[in-house]
């Protein structure tokens, strides 16, 4: 539905597509079928342009009635990790996608998985996806664990790019609660967020992946300047922001 604001503001393209509202108050899964009927509408908005799809992010304040949580632990029940739980969702999810790309070659298809935890889930999502046809697979980065150099160098091996995801990094890094106590805008500009964010935009483009910003700080234009200086290749913000960010960037 906001494909033709964002076209108006300027949007290059789509930065972070939730792909939760295809699933949220539904009593099932919705089939392959709807699934890409969806994802076929919005890349039929965009020829010529790069959308890029995230895979579900189920939240524990939003439970599905269809997905199964298994697992305990921190960022069990979230992500890529809740994915893995649920595996034959991402299957459709996948193959949804692939087949929609297929049928808008034009429109350039990227597709990344949220809350990833360790290296080893980034190359099993980029394995998985591969496997179904797509070609340009990445990562969110949004928990402080897969910003420590290693982990970091060992995602940037197996993806094609990665999206950094302010509003959980900032949450994680520092211990808030983004539910129950709403973060501040500001918050991503602490020293522990900004030191985060500066090391996997530098690692990145070290390894000359494409990094992109698609938390909500993207639009706010203090922060945004401050991602630009650090060498990010994309901002991702609502289509209703655009305007006012080109305006203060240019000044
Ligand atoms: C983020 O965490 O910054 C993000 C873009 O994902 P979401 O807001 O959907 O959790
Ligand atoms: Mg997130």
């Amino acid at each position: 539905q906001e494909a033709e604001s964002a076209l108006a503001f300027g949007a290059q393209g789509v930065g972070l597509f939730r792909t939760e509202l295809l699933f949220l108050g539904e009593k099932q899964a919705p089939s392959l079928e709807k699934q890409i009927l969806e994802y076929s509408r919005l890349l039929s908005a965009f020829p010529g342009k790069r959308v890029i799809v995230r895979v579900l992010d189920l939240d524990t304040d939003k439970p599905l009635p269809f997905l199964t949580l298994t697992e305990s632990g921190k960022y069990a029940n979230r992500g890529f990790q809740a994915l893995l739980s649920n595996i034959e969702v991402l299957e459709t999810q996948l193959e949804a996608l692939a087949e929609s790309s297929r049928r808008y070659p034009e429109t350039e298809l990227w597709v990344m998985a949220p809350m990833i935890t360790n290296s080893s889930q980034a190359k099993q999502f980029v394995d998985m996806a591969k496997g179904y046809g797509l070609e340009t697979v990445g990562v969110m980065i949004e928990v402080p664990e897969v910003c420590q150099e290693e982990v970091l160098a060992e995602i940037l091996d197996s993806v094609d790019f990665v999206s950094i995801g302010t509003n959980d990094l900032t949450q994680y890094t520092l211990n808030l609660d983004r539910v129950n106590s709403a973060i501040a805008l500001s918050d991503v500009r602490k020293p522990e967020v900004l030191g985060l964010i500066e090391r996997v935009v530098s690692s990145s483009r070290e390894a000359s992946k494409p990094v992109g910003i698609c938390g909500e700080a993207a639009g706010d234009p203090e922060s945004a300047k401050l991602f630009i200086e650090y060498g990010v290749t994309s901002l991702s913000l609502s289509p209703a922001l655009l305007p006012s960010l080109v305006r203060a960037l240019r000044n």
